[in-house]
C-alpha cells in the first residue's frame, strides 16, 4: 500500500466539479484508492472511496484540510502520483465560478404572518415547490421486485441521456466552466452509493422506486447539509436536483420533492395537507408558507402534530434561497430571515427558558369537564394521522370526534386497501377506548386529494368534494364502508357523513353503508352494525337540518366550513381573512338552528371546527347549548381548565346577546366586554378577540 498526505488548495474546496475531476482520474486505476480527513480521530474518520463522487463530497474537505490519501493494487504507485498532480494543479477547474455568499451577507429580514401553532423554531430553509409535491409508499409483491428494479434503471438511463444533452448544451451556450457541473451529476447517477442502495432499499423493504430513491435521496442530503463549510453544504442542492430528475422520470411527471435535512425549515407558497402527511417530521423543525388561514388542513395538522408554524406570509416564498438560515416564530406569527447572531442567541435563550405548552408529559385531567354550575361537557380528539393516536389518551380525550380519514390516503390517486383501512380504524378504536371513534367518510376533493378527483376544478370547493365524491365513486366509498364495518365488531365505531347538502345526501350514503351490511352478513362476513351522523357544514344543512335530523343518528357541526360557506370566504386565502369572522350572527343563528333542530330530535351534537377549541368561542357554544366539543387533542387541557372556571348560565345569557346581534364586530365587543367582566382571570385581554 501506498500513501502520501494532501493538502486541499482550490478555493472552493473539494467541491462537486473538483471532485468529478478526482473520481474520473481515480477511476483510471485497478488499485483500490482511499482519502481520510487527517483532522479527525482515526477511529471517527471514515475513508472515502475515490472512485465515488458521493463518497468524496461526505468528507466536506473545505480549503485547507488535509488529507491522506492511500492506494492498494497493481498500479498504486501510479495513482498516487497522477492525484498528487491534480491536487497540486488545484482539480484542473478551469475559470473559476464566482462563489456567491449571498447568506452570511444578507440583512435579517422579518416578516408578519399567523402563527397556526405553538413554538419557536430556528433552522435552514428548504424551499418546496408548488403544491402538490406528493410521494407516496406502495407495498410492492415479491413478484414485482425485479420490475421496480427495472423502472429504476430506465429513470436512470433516462436521466442520463438528459443530463448529457444538457451538458452539450451548457458547454456550447454558457462554456466549459459552467458545463462542468452536469459531470458531477452525470457521476452521481452512475454511482453505487446511490443506485445500489435505492436497488438494496427497493429489495429489502418491498418499496416502490419513487419512495426507495427519496428515502436513500435524504439520507445523503442529510449527511451533506452537516457539513459546516457553507458553500461546500450548498453543494448538497446538486444531489437534489439529480434525485429530483430521477424521480421525475419516474412518475412520469415534472415535478418537485421535498428532501429533507436535519434541519429542515419547509417553505413554500402552499403547501398541500397529504405533503404533511408525507414528511418524515424526524428532519421538519418548522413550516412557513405564504398562503393558508387558522382553519386550513395544514394548520390543522401543524397544530395537531405540534409542529410550528406560520402562514399567510404573502410573498416570502420567493425571498428565500434553500439552505438560508431561518427562524420561525408561531407565538408571535413572525419568520426572520438571516438572523442575525444577536437575534438567535436571543431565542436560543427563550426557548431553553420556556417550556412548551402543547407537549407537557405530565398526567392530565380525563373524563368530561365540569362547569361552576354543574353542567357536564364532553371534550373528545380530532385526529387526522396515525402519529397522532397516542395523545387521546396523553391529552385526556373522551374518544375520537373526528378522524378526518382521507389523511391515510398519501399519494395521489391511490386508495387503499379495504385490509389496510381496516386495520387503520382498529387501531383507532384501540386508540379511542370505550368512548369510540367517529370516523368520518373520505372528505376529498377541495383543498384535500385534489389529485384523487382526476381533472382539476374550476371551483373545488364547491365541487366534486366529500360526500360527492364518495357518491359517484361507488367503489371507493362500498371499499371505505366494507372496512369500517369489519372494524366495528372490534369496539364502538361511529361514521359521519362530511358535507352533506340535505336528506338525499344521507338517504343514499345510508343506502349503501345498509346495503354493505347485509351482504357482508349474508357471505358471513363478522360485521357490527354502526351510528351514522351527519356533518352539518353547509347552509343547506342548516337550513334543513329538522329534516336531517330525523334520519341520522347524531349531527357534527363543522364549523370550518360553515364560517367558509355562509359568509363565501375561502378558508385558505389569506387575501380574505379579515372577513373570516367566526364569532358572525349569521354563524351563529345557524349554530344555534341546528342545535335546536337535534335538540327536537333527540341527537346528539359534536362541535368539531377549529370554534370548539378556542376558548372564547367555545364559552358561547356553551351558551348555545353545546355539550360536545371536539379537537385537536394538546388543545383540550387549556380548555378543559377555562370552562372548568365559567358558569354555562352566564354564557348563555350572553349568547342570548350575540344572537341578535347585527354584525361580527358587535358580537366580539359583547364577548370582550362581558367575558372582562365575568371571568377576568380566566380571560386575559389576548385571548379574547381582538
Ligand atoms: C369543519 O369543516 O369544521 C371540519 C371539522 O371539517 P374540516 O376542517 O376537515 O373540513
Ligand atoms: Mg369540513
Amino acid at each position: 500500500m501506498t500513501e502520501r498526505k494532501l493538502r486541499v488548495t482550490g478555493r472552493l474546496g473539494l467541491h462537486a466539479r473538483a471532485a468529478a475531476n478526482l473520481v474520473r482520474i481515480a477511476n483510471q486505476f485497478r488499485s483500490e484508492i482511499k482519502l481520510r480527513r487527517l483532522d479527525t480521530p482515526l477511529s471517527r474518520a471514515e475513508a472515502a472511496d475515490a472512485k465515488s463522487i458521493l463518497s468524496i463530497l461526505n468528507l466536506a474537505a473545505s480549503c485547507g484540510t488535509d488529507l491522506l490519501l492511500t492506494a492498494d493494487g497493481v498500479d498504486e504507485e501510479q495513482a498516487i502520483n497522477e492525484i498528487t498532480v491534480l491536487f497540486v494543479r488545484q482539480f484542473d477547474e478551469g475559470d473559476p465560478i464566482p462563489v456567491e455568499r449571498h447568506a452570511s451577507t444578507s440583512p435579517e429580514f422579518r416578516v408578519k404572518g399567523l402563527g397556526v401553532s405553538d413554538g419557536v423554531a430556528i433552522g435552514r430553509v428548504l424551499r418546496v415547490q408548488g403544491s402538490t409535491s406528493d410521494l407516496y409508499r406502495a407495498s410492492i409483491d415479491e413478484q414485482d421486485i425485479e420490475h421496480e428494479r427495472r423502472r429504476f434503471r430506465a429513470a436512470v438511463r433516462a436521466s442520463r441521456t438528459q443530463l448529457e444533452s444538457i451538458k452539450t448544451r451548457a458547454e456550447r451556450e454558457l462554456g466549459r466552466g459552467h458545463a462542468y457541473i452536469f459531470d458531477a451529476h452525470l457521476l452521481f447517477l452512475d454511482d453505487a452509493k446511490l443506485t445500489r442502495d435505492v436497488e438494496d432499499y427497493i429489495v429489502k423493504e418491498h418499496a416502490n422506486a419513487e419512495w426507495a430513491a427519496r428515502v436513500v435521496g435524504d439520507r445523503l442530503l442529510s449527511i451533506y447539509t452537516q457539513i459546516s463549510d457553507e458553500y461546500l453544504r450548498e453543494r448538497g442542492s446538486d444531489i437534489e436536483d439529480v434525485i429530483q430528475r430521477l424521480l421525475a422520470n419516474l412518475t412520469g411527471q415534472e415535478r418537485t420533492y421535498p428532501s429533507l435535512s436535519e434541519d429542515a425549515v419547509i417553505v413554500a407558497q402552499d403547501i398541500l395537507p397529504s405533503t404533511i402527511a408525507e414528511l418524515d417530521l424526524k428532519y421538519v423543525k418548522a413550516i412557513a408558507t405564504d398562503a393558508g388561514g387558522w382553519t386550513s388542513h395544514m394548520s390543522i395538522i401543524a397544530r395537531g402534530i405540534g409542529l410550528t408554524a406560520v402562514v399567510g406570509l404573502r410573498d416570502f416564498y420567493h425571498r428565500t434561497r434553500t439552505g438560508e438560515k431561518i427562524i420561525v416564530d408561531a407565538r408571535r406569527g413572525e419568520v426572520i430571515l438571516h438572523p442575525l447572531p444577536e437575534t438567535i442567541d436571543h431565542y436560543q435563550f427563550s426557548m431553553n427558558t420556556v417550556a412548551p405548552s402543547l407537549t407537557l408529559e405530565e398526567p392530565v385531567a380525563s373524563g368530561p369537564v365540569i362547569t361552576k354550575d354543574g353542567v357536564s361537557i364532553v371534550l373528545r380528539a380530532n385526529v387526522e394521522l396515525p402519529t397522532e393516536f397516542e395523545a387521546v389518551r396523553r391529552f385526556g380525550a373522551s374518544g375520537i370526534g373526528l378522524f378526518r380519514s382521507e389523511f391515510l390516503l398519501s399519494r395521489p390517486g391511490l386508495m387503499l386497501s379495504e385490509e389496510e383501512q381496516y386495520l387503520a380504524y382498529r387501531r383507532l378504536i384501540e386508540a379511542a377506548g370505550d368512548d369510540g371513534a367517529v370516523v368520518r367518510l373520505l372528505d376529498v376533493g377541495g383543498e384535500i386529494g385534489r389529485d384523487l378527483s382526476e381533472r382539476l376544478e374550476r371551483n373545488p370547493a364547491l365541487g366534486l368534494r366529500a360526500v360527492r365524491f364518495d357518491l359517484r365513486h361507488p367503489e371507493v366509498m362500498r371499499t371505505q364502508v366494507r372496512a369500517i364495518l369489519r372494524a366495528a365488531t372490534a369496539g364502538p365505531l361511529s361514521v359521519v357523513l362530511p358535507m352533506v347538502a340535505d336528506v338525499a345526501d344521507v338517504r343514499q350514503a345510508k343506502s349503501v353503508i345498509e346495503h354493505e351490511l347485509s351482504s357482508m352478513r349474508a357471505n358471513g362476513i363478522p360485521v357490527s352494525p354502526v351510528r351514522v351522523g351527519a356533518m352539518i357544514e353547509v347552509p343547506s344543512a342548516v337550513l334543513t337540518s329538522e329534516k336531517i335530523a330525523r334520519e341520522v343518528d347524531f349531527f357534527e357541526l363543522g364549523t370550518n366550513d360553515l364560517v367558509q360557506y355562509t359568509l363565501a370566504v375561502d378558508r385558505g386565502n389569506h387575501e380574505v381573512s379579515d372577513w373570516f369572522r367566526t364569532l358572525h350572527p349569521a354563524v351563529l343563528y345557524e349554530i344555534d338552528r341546528t342545535l335546536t333542530s337535534a335538540r327536537q330530535a333527540g341527537i346528539p351534537v359534536i362541535v368539531c371546527g377549529e370554534m370548539a377549541s378556542t376558548p372564547a368561542y367555545a364559552v358561547v357554544l356553551i351558551g348555545m347549548g353545546s355539550v360536545d366539543l371536539s379537537m385537536t387533542p394538546a388543545l383540550i387541557p387549556r380548555l378543559r381548565s377555562v370552562l372548568s372556571q365559567i358558569d354555562a348560565a352566564s354564557a348563555h345569557t350572553i349568547a342570548r346577546k350575540c344572537l341578535a346581534c347585527a354584525t361580527a364586530d358587535e358580537v366580539e365587543e359583547i364577548v370582550r366586554v362581558e367575558f372582562r367582566s365575568k371571568w377576568p382571570d380566566v380571560f386575559p385581554p389576548k385571548s379574547l378577540p381582538a
